[in-house]
């Protein structure tokens, strides 16, 4: 970034609008953590700012501070709405393109305000004034903090705003255990410490709130629904609705499974569908080179990152089965070498 660059972010945060944050839909830990820790800063600059999220997130993030004043679009439309309309600034964290909120993107279209956009995922659509985009950070909270820093204001994050990134950077990275954890990670990890972060906060929140349903569902997922293919270097699991509501599903009790797979030695390939409201909701993680933003792109509706993507099918469990167990032999080549 030049010295242009940051003048002009500078002189836009100087002059007094109003500020939105947004973030995308199904928010999670890094969404979240990133639109809270950017929050939390701009009060501490004396900053007007109100973050809105296009739906809820889940128990799992309910601790963060501040977290009870996020709007969420669908439920508080107008509201937004109007908060939208007379922002001057709208940030968009951990997404890139206006179709990943929806409803809430179009507001945001029409909106005249300055838009930044702070994000880790592949191929940005250009629809920001101001594009701080980086696809090597291992989560947005990461590139929050590099931009406060590159504004040179890194003084005015507090344990409040530490916190927050901090957790959006423990959640991406599945505390700290892929290969996009960079040292410079670690390094802004412990100036978030000595910000006052504390991350038994975050990994006692996140990672021990199961409730016993969650942890029976994860059992069961496990146990009785998982397919592994071993010719293929590849697992899936299929959850239909009806299995949801028998642990008594609620948003972010799935988060994670789509990584247990993963942990069985040889296999390269997990996906998870889980059918709720209709949809059948896709995550696809991988290990190594093997790309499942490009499956998620070419076959369900998504994209992501190179090792953790998702998309969604308006198809049932059967079909969709047989339309997965299609696509596979496209990639075999690429899944066993
Ligand atoms: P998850 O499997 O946790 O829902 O998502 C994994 C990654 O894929 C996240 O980085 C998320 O932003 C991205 N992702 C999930 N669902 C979609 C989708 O429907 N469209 C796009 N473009 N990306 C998605
Ligand atoms: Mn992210």
């Amino acid at each position: 970034m030049t010295k242009d660059d940051i003048s002009k972010l500078r002189n836009q945060l100087d002059s007094g609008k109003e500020i939105v944050i947004v973030t995308h839909k199904n928010p999670d830990g890094d969404a979240i953590g990133s639109s809270l820790g950017l929050w939390h800063f701009l009060q501490k600059r004396g900053n007007k700012a109100t973050v809105i999220t296009p739906n809820d997130f889940p128990d799992f993030l309910r601790w963060m501070p501040s977290n009870e004043k996020i709007l969420k679009f669908d439920s508080q439309t107008e509201q937004s709405k109007q908060i939208i309309s007379k922002a001057g600034i709208v940030f968009c964290l951990d997404f890139n393109t206006l179709s990943r909120i929806e409803e809430l993107g179009e507001e945001v279209k029409k909106s005249n305000a300055f838009k930044i956009i702070v994000d880790h995922h592949q191929q940005p659509e250009s629809f920001s004034d101001f594009l701080f985009h980086d696809v090597s950070a291992c989560s947005t909270a990461q590139l929050v903090f590099e931009l406060i820093e590159t504004l040179g204001e890194k003084n005015k994050i507090d344990a409040d705003s530490a916190n927050c990134i901090y957790c959006g950077i423990m959640t991406d990275t599945l505390g700290f255990r892929i290969s996009t954890v960079q040292a410079k990670t670690h390094k802004i990890v412990s100036e978030l410490m000595e910000a006052g972060a504390q991350p038994l906060i975050a990994q006692e929140n996140v990672y021990n709130s199961n409730s016993e349903d969650s942890l029976k569902l994860l059992g069961y997922s496990l146990s009785e629904k998982m397919k592994v293919l071993k010719d293929y270097n590849t697992a899936y699991i299929f959850l239909t609705e009806a299995e949801h509501k028998k642990f008594n599903f609620k948003k972010g009790d799935t988060e994670g499974l789509v990584n247990y797979p993963l942990s069985i030695k040889g296999i390269l390939f997990s996906a998870l569908f889980a059918e709720r409201e209709g949809t059948l909701k896709i995550s696809l993680r991988s290990k190594g080179d093997f790309d499942v933003n490009k499956m998620a792109r070419a076959h369900f509706n998504g994209g992501g990152h190179m090792n953790a993507s998702g998309g969604d099918l308006k198809l049932s469990v059967d079909e969709a089965e047989k339309l997965f167990l299609s696509i596979l032999p496209e990639y075999k080549n690429q899944l066993v070498k």
